[in-house]
């Protein structure tokens, strides 16, 4: 990496408050976050680092540590589809919706033609609109209603500012041709058609560690998938544990990380039932087997992808050409960081590896500094009583090495 690189990672010359004032209104200044770096990443036999920009302990390790097991069944495959982006017309007042929705059928090839050329970079890339869809929603609030799907393929971007502008560049022709009125024009954070998957095989002997044996920690981990898979209450913090990874580096690279959560959730619902974005299985060498797909709308190059100086250093640090080689690898962290949830959840339980991770940020919030942070921290884990009131007495006593107060501990 460059020195440039390297100091707007370590925060030392990161977002400058002139450069946030151009990227938002009413900007007082710049806000941060921990940035770690994931280790043991193999993705599609390529060794990664992997920036990860997150406020909550436990994310950085429990990735890396699952990657390091992963690595030990060849690392993580993962493919991506095209980068192809939905934008949605919605076409109100027609007399004849089936009707409307034919014409423009019969127009495709004409209406695609037309909107080719709206980002003539994308064009000259080799993206651009690549196909259409119409549906008649009959059942509205307000009756029924032709929606038109614009699939544009968006190279390298997220996408949002080409679609919506091919979205309303389109929308004229389209009264034109229903005789309606185009309403709303704007792209769907359901990327279905962008979508990442990653797998990974981890050999049973490796799984295995304490007094637990890798089949019984296998079978656990698929018992707690098969929860989720069958109960969205479940399902909706399994899904968590995969955006804890997923998000970290998301924001890392300054992608949107609003569409991704909005596109994987609606994805984890396709079927009508909201439902696990992954899947845990023995594999025929009794192995334990994952995967996970996802939509993935990320950038390389725009939105703040290229303004944020943290978050070019951190797509130079993982070295990625590409958003689909970016979707890819982040795909993978979602799916590492699910099997660290799980493999916890399925034996000693999530809170004691948390604990000692925790215990500083407690440390932190009651006022300790320096290398008091850890000293607290440490006793309060000790103590098994991880509270703020603790980390006070602690840090107001005589020392944070003498002997804990019985009375508290009681
Ligand atoms: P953008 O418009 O900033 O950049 C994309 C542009 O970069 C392309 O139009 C193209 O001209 C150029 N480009 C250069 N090299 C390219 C390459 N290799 N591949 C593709 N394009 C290349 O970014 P965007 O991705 O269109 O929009 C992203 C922004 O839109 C994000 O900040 C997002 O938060 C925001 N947004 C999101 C939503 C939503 O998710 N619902 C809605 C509106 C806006």
């Amino acid at each position: 990496m460059t020195l440039e690189a390297l100091a707007a990672l370590s925060g030392a010359a990161g977002l400058t408050p002139g450069q946030a004032d151009h990227m938002v209104e009413n900007a007082v200044g710049v806000f941060g976050l921990p940035l770690g770096v994931a280790m043991n990443f193999v993705v599609n036999g390529r060794e990664v680092l992997v920036p990860m920009a997150i406020e909550e302990p436990s994310v950085v390790a429990g990735a890396s540590f699952m990657a390091k097991l992963a690595r030990a069944g060849g690392g993580f495959q993962a493919t991506s589809s095209e980068p192809q982006m939905i934008a949605q017309l919605q076409v109100l007042d027609l007399k004849d919706p089936d009707e409307a929705r034919r014409r423009v059928l019969d127009h495709q090839a004409e209406i695609l033609a037309e909107v080719d050329q709206v980002d003539p970079v994308i064009a000259g890339l080799g993206g651009g609109a690549r196909d259409l869809e119409a549906r008649v929603l009959r059942e509205t609030a307000i009756g029924p209603m032709l929606i038109v799907h614009l699939i544009v393929d968006v190279r390298d971007a997220m996408g949002a500012n080409a679609v919506n502008t091919a979205a309303e560049r389109l929308a004229p022709r389209l009264e034109q041709l229903t005789g309606g009125r185009v309403h709303l024009r704007i792209l769907s954070n359901l990327a279905d058609r962008r979508l990442a998957s990653a797998r990974c095989r981890i050999p049973v002997s490796t799984l295995a560690f304490g007094d637990y044996s890798g089949e019984r920690v296998r079978d656990g981990i698929i018992e707690a998938w098969a929860f989720a898979e069958a109960d969205p209450y479940r399902a909706a913090t399994h899904n968590k544990g995969i955006l804890n990874g997923v998000d970290a580096v998301v924001i890392a690279t300054g992608n949107d990380w609003r569409a991704i959560e909005a596109g994987a959730h609606a994805y984890a619902a396709r079927s009508g039932r909201y439902t696990s974005l992954s899947r845990w299985s023995t594999g025929s060498d009794g192995g334990l087997e994952g995967e996970l797909e996802m939509p993935m709308a990320l950038s390389t190059v725009g939105g703040a992808t290229r303004v944020h100086p943290a978050a070019r250093a951190a797509l130079e640090l993982m070295g990625v050409r590409s958003a689909r080689e970016l979707a890819e690898v982040i795909v993978s962290v979602g799916l590492a960081q699910n099997l660290a949830a799980l493999r916890a959840l399925a034996t000693e339980g999530i809170q004691r590896g948390h604990m000692g991770l925790h215990a500083r940020q407690v440390a932190i919030a009651a006022g300790a500094t320096g290398e008091m942070v850890e000293r607290v921290a440490q006793r309060m884990v000790e103590e098994g009583l991880v509270r703020i009131d603790r980390a006070r007495e602690l840090l107001e006593g005589p020392s944070a090495a003498a002997g804990p107060r019985s009375e508290t501990k009681a």
